[in-house]
């Protein structure tokens, strides 16, 4: 699959993974919001979240996890973070392979832009 997160998740092109497994990989935002914002991504190719079906469902969710348990290993988790999925052209989505902003290091605020 010829997409920048498919070959980060095969190691294809150069990225600062925090963490990865069997499913997923968490890696360093090239182009970070805030002092810690990783990106956490399934293995799996799915463009959008507009894109998943049924069966993704419990891999999505882990992707939910894996960004808790990246949260507390950053030491972000008790002061707070935010997770986002941008979807879409207005959802302002441009890595068309599904993933999950794990944000934290100052406050966030709201509502977003
Ligand atoms: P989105 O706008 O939600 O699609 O987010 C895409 C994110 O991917 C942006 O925050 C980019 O900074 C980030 N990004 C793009 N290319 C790379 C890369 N090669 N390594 C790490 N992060 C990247
Ligand atoms: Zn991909």
């Amino acid at each position: 699959m010829d997409c920048i997160f498919c070959k980060i998740a095969r190691r294809q092109l150069p990225a600062k993974i925090v963490y990865e497994d069997d499913d997923v990989v968490a890696f360093n935002d090239i182009n970070p919001q805030a002092p810690v914002h990783v990106l956490v991504i399934p293995r799996k190719h799915i463009p959008r979240v507009a894109d998943m079906v049924e069966s993704d469902q419990q891999l999505m969710g882990k992707i939910i996890y894996t960004g808790k348990r990246v949260a507390e290993m950053l030491g972000i988790c008790e002061e707070g973070f935010r997770l986002v999925f941008n979807n879409g052209r207005y959802g302002g989505q441009h890595v068309y392979h599904i993933h999950l902003h794990v944000l934290g290091g100052r406050p966030m605020g709201w509502p977003p832009g």
